[in-house]
């Protein structure tokens, strides 16, 4: 892709040493090349979806792995004239089953959906068109085409070939193939160990009473719950740090031992967004500090000296959620040795004309609207960034691009369906 061409990620580099705003792409084009994955191990087939796959996995054998009867019915030699005389059906052949012996032309055989058609049998007639004469013997009512209602050997795949290439996300379809070709212990990618803190002195527990200027720490339990449901299990919970240099300094050291640290907050141009500077006393590398998006601008991207990747998000609740679909999952799963990381985008038109203010790329939240026909998207009214009640309702975020200052209801926006359930209680 345009993330990592190598121009891109020149012009990044500059632009960071001159500390100016770099474009989403340009970000993400000077991050991806230090994310690298880690070692493989091997999983169970019963925890492995959600993993990436480290080695190609190869058919074992053809699939279908013999000619394979697609409906019940009676196995006969084709011949053609298969309607004009009646058959003697000399034995039955179940899933799993074989059946030996010599066959003449007007002998059948009954056979189920699953079993391995025998030789000399070539063709299979359904047993709705077959009709049992008093005497035991079949009429059969409708010519058929020679080879009917079988798989052939290896016509869906042939033995030896890909059937899932390393650095694929696995899912539960994946589990299956897997399965189908007695893969049970599987060659996963590490996945990396992530840390969270969230800094801010207005900021209490979940657990915690908030009072007055006080407000419950959110950010830190919805980024472990997304961390979790992309199933990262080494995961260090740190939690709050006022905005008091040594107490941020303290936890950013025990964080810098993982893989990732993410923390939320103090990354602003306020008087007490100090987390920029605790994490340079750290050691902590600057890779980038602000990136032209709407929300979230103010994002602190660096190295630590262990080589682990520290995000530094801005305190509004909105922002981290789109930051952490739109940048940091990207770096997770390529940290997890994906070859596919970047959300991808559905063209689909505005419900309604949506404004862009902010001068960058911006992703705004939206529910996708249909009347029956064409699917629209809708942007959720919002007070802003800190608006976290009304982004829960989205489905995902577009994009309006950058430069752009509006754009008319029915033009076709990129959407990310990246937040929402796709459900619904109609059909
Ligand atoms: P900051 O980026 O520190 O200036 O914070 C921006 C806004 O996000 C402020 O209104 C903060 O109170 C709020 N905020 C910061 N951290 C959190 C958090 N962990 N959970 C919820 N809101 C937060
Ligand atoms: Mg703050």
């Amino acid at each position: 892709t345009s993330f990592q061409g190598l121009a891109q990620i020149q012009i990044a580099k500059r632009r960071i040493e001159e500390n100016v705003t770099v474009t989403y792409e340009q970000a993400l084009a000077s991050v991806l090349p230090i994310v690298r994955a880690m070692d493989a191990h091997t999983v169970s087939l019963a925890s492995v979806s959600g993993d990436i796959l480290a080695r190609d996995v190869f058919a074992d054998r053809n699939i279908p792995p013999f000619p394979r009867v697609a409906m019940d019915g009676y196995a006969v030699i084709w011949t053609g004239r298969e309607v004009e005389k009646p058959y003697r059906v000399v034995g039955t052949v179940n899933p799993g089953g074989a059946w030996n012996g010599d066959a003449a032309d007007s002998d059948c055989i009954k056979i189920m959906t699953g079993a391995m058609v025998p030789p000399p049998f070539d063709t299979v007639i359904q047993v709705e068109l077959a009709k049992a004469a008093p005497d035991g013997t079949i009429r059969f009512t409708d010519p058929v085409k020679r080879g009917e209602n079988i798989a052939r050997e290896g016509e869906d795949v042939r033995e030896g070939a890909v059937l899932i290439p390393a650095g694929t996300l696995l899912s539960p379809h994946h589990v299956a193939i897997l399965s189908s070709v007695g893969q049970w212990a599987v060659p996963v990618y590490k996945r990396p160990s992530v840390a969270v803190l969230a800094t801010g002195s207005e900021l209490v527990e979940p657990w915690e009473t908030a009072q007055g200027p006080m407000i419950r720490n959110s950010n830190s339990h919805f980024l472990l719950a997304a961390l979790k449901e992309l199933g990262f299990a080494e995961i260090r919970y740190l939690g709050i740090a006022p905005d008091d240099r040594e107490r941020i300094v303290s936890k950013i050291l025990e964080g810098l031992d993982c893989d990732f640290l993410l923390l939320s907050g103090g990354v602003s141009v306020g008087d007490v967004d100090i987390v920029p500077d605790c994490l340079n006393a750290c050691g902590v590398r600057k890779i980038l500090h602000k990136v032209a998006v709407k929300p979230g601008k103010p994002i602190f991207v660096g190295e630590s000296p262990g080589g682990g990747i520290v995000i530094g998000l801005p305190g509004n609740p909105v922002a981290v959620m789109v930051h952490f679909h739109m940048f940091i999952r990207p770096l997770l799963l390529k940290a997890s040795g994906a070859t596919e990381y970047l959300p991808k985008p559905i063209l689909l038109p505005l419900a309604r004309s949506a404004a862009n203010k902010s001068g960058g790329k911006k992703f705004t939240i939206a529910r996708l609207e249909s009347d029956g026909g064409e699917t629209r998207v809708a942007e959720i009214p919002s007070h802003g960034s800190g608006d976290f009640v009304s982004a829960c309702r989205a489905d995902g975020v577009f994009e309006i691009p950058l430069g752009t200052v509006q754009l008319p209801a029915g033009h076709f926006v990129r959407f990310y369906p990246i937040w929402g359930n796709f459900l619904s209680n109609e059909g």
